[in-house]
């Protein structure tokens, strides 16, 4: 767990390419600049590239999200200081480390085991503490419902109708959606007990989400 002035540097440029195709959001930039990814990477022979703007294996046959993804996801959130944010696909933890660095209170899923044990460990060690739950991301979270916000992590088949419920009105849910390889990013603002207002923001490419809770 060695954080060093170069990853510091490293990650100091990650922040540099990452604004540089398009993020503006000063609170999401620092939070990449502050951040050693590396130490979510569980392959110590992939830390060398861990600043590197791509998304890499992390065990389960899952992967961390490209850190320009991360960070468009979390610029689309809009997040504003306490917020409840749901995320669905907690993995290696890097996003949920950007959403609390962002202020948000973060309520995460995760429905591999491995992943959820390694990552539960891992976040209270980089001082980062928050309510990290093993369990179906289709089903949300209805007992801390409503959410502020809801961030999707893994490319969801459809929108999980579960979530729409769990959303505040006002609130935005951010969700890759598509059934293939490719999934459209949709950001969809909660206009009303059943009203939705939807905008498609570009092709991204995700781990797909998972049906059933295996084992594994
Ligand atoms: N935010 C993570 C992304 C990991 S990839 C990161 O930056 O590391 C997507 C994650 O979603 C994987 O860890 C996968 O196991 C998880 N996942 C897939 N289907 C799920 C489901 N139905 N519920 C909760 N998590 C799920």
């Amino acid at each position: 767990m060695i954080d060093t002035y170069r990853h510091k540097g490293l990650r100091k440029q990650l922040a540099a390419v990452v604004a540089e195709k398009g993020i503006q959001d000063n609170a999401v930039l620092l939070a990449i600049e502050s951040i050693p990814r590396h130490l979510f990477i569980p392959d110590n022979a992939l830390h060398k590239f861990a600043y590197e703007d791509k998304p890499f294996p992390i065990g389960s046959n899952q992967t961390i999200s490209q850190p320009y993804t991360v960070a468009f996801q979390t610029e689309l959130l809009q997040i504003k200081k306490r917020e409840k944010v749901l995320e669905i696909g907690t993995g290696s933890g890097y996003q949920t480390a950007v959403l609390l660095e962002v202020g948000a209170k973060v309520f995460s899923i995760e429905r591999q085991k491995a992943l959820f044990d390694r990552t539960k460990l891992l976040l209270p060690k980089l001082g980062y503490n928050t309510k990290l739950f093993y369990g179906d991301g289709y089903k949300g979270l209805p007992s801390f419902a409503p959410f502020d916000k809801i961030i999707v992590t893994a490319g969801a088949p459809y929108i999980p109708e579960d979530l729409l419920v769990q959303l505040k009105i006002g609130g935005i849910m951010i969700i890759p959606v598509g059934e293939g390889a490719d999934q459209m990013m949709k950001k969809i603002v909660k206009t009303g007990e059943n009203n939705y207002e939807t905008e498609d923001l570009g092709v991204f490419r995700f781990v797909p989400l998972l049906k059933e809770k295996g084992r594994d």
